[in-house]
């Protein structure tokens, strides 16, 4: 008997928490954590205790307690690729677990990077496992890691092989033929996959949008075409793009280096994330840039550059307006550094759409418009399926069940119906789930 129990990023996009369960065994995909949630916890109350019980009931983490009375059915943690909405719970409920974390060993060295940074210990065994092979968890359970396409490198589908056929787990991907960074989805395994995939639990996070997600290059194309053919300016030019996308990162490094400009990162999660690239032999970036990782030291290095300002491009956190931000601080003046009419502030991403960005970076580009900054907004293509990719990833496998996962319930409701279009039916062999909810597969000859 199979059961799939939706633990978390079944109610909206966050969180994210699978676990499957192999007649008595059970292994837990993705530990994620619901970044709001857990700034609105931390940030509302300086004083609440950050445990696992006070972020479960805030909706920061992914409520585990589900699985309370199977504690000891839990075999292994797979943590599919380096996102916070993936991972970032591990630090707080892998004590809870004391099993062994699986991860491609770029995700593992973020992980590692994480808990150094926050001064946390666990017990459990952190284990590499590499793109494309697989390892027995149980005599009863295989894992396999497949290389997939993502926003952030060393991204797996995660398969778990047992006697009833296997699961395979798509959070999150895209069909990407030509990554900026690593190769391209592998194919060739899918296609060998084809039949033998029981249930595929898969995102819908762009099931509504008809189209194909553009490839990476087309992201790169677009920024050369901002940083190499708009007109040359003798100001600064800062960047600022997700930590995590290293493929971002290394173009506009490219770039930066063609403008002739000495390039330098700005911030603690871009330093985390680019080393962690670099321990798993990724990129060399530190070759080419340097990396101010606290307040003190950014604030010495921006004071070196007075009117040499067309001499640098940095590249900073804070797209998202985050408040605590380099780039909200400098934008409020603070770091003892101003921006100046017709600099430049490059967004190399997009507005991820919750309340809380929507306002923040609205209050960001308010105060940039104030200082007559040059803002270049959504440079961006995103690291997501949409629903022709969706398609012809069902289509490779041919898989028996569907679940939709990593969305809203319209999101999820949009890929039943694409799974409707291609033949499967809901209830029988499509199914729509909540956080909290399980799905059994009893007779499992005929799933
Ligand atoms: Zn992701």
């Amino acid at each position: 008997m199979i059961e799939i129990f939706a633990v978390g990023g079944y109610n909206d996009i966050g969180k994210n928490c699978t676990a499957i369960k192999v007649d008595d065994e059970i292994v837990i995909v993705d530990l994620g954590i619901h970044l709001e949630n857990y700034i609105k916890l931390t940030e509302d109350d300086d004083l609440i205790k950050i445990n696992p019980k006070n972020l479960m009931k805030a909706g920061a983490v992914p409520d585990i307690s589900v699985l309370n009375k199977l504690k000891e059915s839990i075999k292994a943690v797979v943590i599919s690729h380096a996102h916070l909405d993936h991972l970032g719970a591990v630090p707080y409920l892998a004590d809870d677990l004391k099993v062994p974390i699986f991860g491609t060993p770029f995700t593992i060295e973020v992980i590692k990077n994480i808990l150094k940074e926050d001064r946390i210990k666990i017990e459990s065994e952190l284990r590499t496992l590499a793109p494309n092979s697989r390892c027995k968890i149980t005599d009863n359970i295989e894992l396999e890691l497949v290389h997939i396409t993502h926003s952030t490198p060393q991204t797996a589908l995660v398969v778990l092989h047992t006697k009833y056929g296997s699961v395979l787990y798509a959070n999150d991907f895209k069909l990407d033929m030509h990554p900026v960074l690593g190769e391209g989805p592998n194919f060739k395994r899918l296609k060998e996959l084809k039949g033998k995939v029981k249930i595929l639990i898969m995102e819908s996070t762009y099931a509504p949008d008809a189209k194909k997600m553009p490839s990476e290059t087309v992201a790169k194309e677009m920024l050369r075409e901002v940083l190499l053919e708009t007109e040359k300016n003798d100001k600064l030019i800062i960047v600022t793009t997700f930590s995590s996308h290293i493929a971002r990162l290394k173009s506009v490094i490219e770039f930066g280096k063609k403008l002739n400009r000495k390039i330098v990162f700005m911030g603690r999660s871009l330093a985390k994330y680019v080393d962690a690239a670099e321990k798993a032999n990724l990129v060399e970036f530190s070759k080419n840039i340097e990396i101010k990782k606290y307040g003190k030291q950014i604030e010495k290095f921006l004071k070196k550059i007075g009117n040499d300002r067309k001499e640098y491009l940095l590249v900073m956190t804070g797209h998202q307006g985050e408040h605590r931000s380099v780039l909200s601080r400098i934008s409020r003046g603070e770091l003892n550094f101003e921006l100046v009419h017709n600099d430049w502030v490059v967004f190399s991403c997009n507005t991820i759409p919750t309340p809380t960005n929507i306002a923040n970076r609205e209050m960001l580009e308010s105060e940039l418009k104030k200082l007559g900054v040059r803002i270049f907004k959504d440079i961006h293509q995103s690291g997501h399926a949409a629903r022709e990719d969706l398609r012809d990833f069902i289509n490779i496998l041919e898989p028996k069940s569907i679940i939709p996962a990593h969305g809203t319930n319209e999101m999820k409701e949009a890929l039943a119906e694409l799974s409707e279009e291609m033949g499967y039916s809901r209830g029988e062999n499509i199914f729509l789930v909540s956080d909290g909810n399980k799905v059994v597969f009893k007779n499992t000859k005929n799933i």
